[in-house]
């Protein structure tokens, strides 16, 4: 189940962002002034969910952009499912969740946050996403990490030429989903630096890595829990029976005690 508390744009617009890709030719994208959702429909849309469902906060566009500061929509709806005792997974690229107004009303039985990185170099990354440097977005998951919280990191996509893996090692950061890329015409564009020839498997309208060479990949990240976040049938059902800690839910979210 999706929550995005704001849409049709957003303000860290990612070069590679699939978001983006789907609405900027029909001319639904305003990354500098996404739509605020109304937070009494979310209130009542919360209100309605069983006790015990988990929301992902931020399915289409990031719910911790810069606007969150103005609006305070995803703080208006994390109270909301404290209240109604839901709970939700945060995906982002911001920092925000770690500071101290965010800590205060994150709930440690109810909250998932899992901040996405691409690379690990402050430099390169601001050249394709406008969000918080990977710096800041790296301690953030360990100021979350330490108090208690699930919290991992999010290799999302995860492109080897990007990553840095002997800086992602040495960062004590206990948990990760990896998505890998998949590749159309959109991504070709601008992600450079990437040989495209290696994504030779075909479905669902992309091109994705061969498993032997996700495999080979995975075996590079050393942190204790690894789970992948992935859509070619065949390698997802690899993933399941092999990688996965949690073989019914490839997102990892249960297996935490604080
Ligand atoms: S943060 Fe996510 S939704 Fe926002 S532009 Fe980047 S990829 Fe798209």
């Amino acid at each position: 189940m999706r929550l995005d508390t704001y849409g049709c744009g957003c303000q860290h617009n990612c070069n590679y962002c699939y978001a983006r890709s789907l609405l900027h030719f029909r001319g639904l994208w305003d990354a500098a002034h996404p739509r605020v959702a109304d937070i009494e429909k979310v209130r009542r849309k919360i209100r309605s969910l069983p006790a015990g469902s988990i929301i992902r906060l931020g399915g289409m566009t990031d719910c911790f952009q810069p606007c969150e500061l103005q609006y305070r929509t995803t703080y208006q709806a994390i109270q909301e499912m404290n209240l109604c005792r839901v709970g939700y997974l945060i995906v982002t690229k911001s920092a925000l969740p770690s500071s101290p107004e965010y800590l205060a009303i994150l709930d440690k039985d109810l909250a998932h946050i899992q901040i996405t990185v691409t690379c690990l170099d402050d430099e390169r990354t601001a050249q394709y996403e406008k969000a918080s440097p990977p710096s800041q977005r790296i301690r953030a998951i360990q100021t979350l990490q330490a108090a208690g919280y699930d919290a991992a990191i999010r290799l999302s996509p995860i492109i080897e030429e990007y990553m840095d893996f002997d800086v992602l090692n040495s960062l004590e950061i206990e948990k990760c989903v990896i998505e890998f890329l998949r590749v159309n015409a959109w991504i070709k564009k601008w992600f450079q630096g990437v040989d495209f020839s290696k994504y030779t498997v075909r479905q669902g309208g992309y091109c994705h890595l061969p498993l032997e060479e996700k495999q080979r990949i995975i075996e590079k990240i050393h942190i204790p829990q690894k789970t992948i976040c992935e859509d070619v049938t065949e390698h997802y059902q690899f993933w399941r029976d092999f990688v996965n800690p949690d073989k019914e839910d490839c997102c990892n979210l249960r297996k935490h005690h604080h």
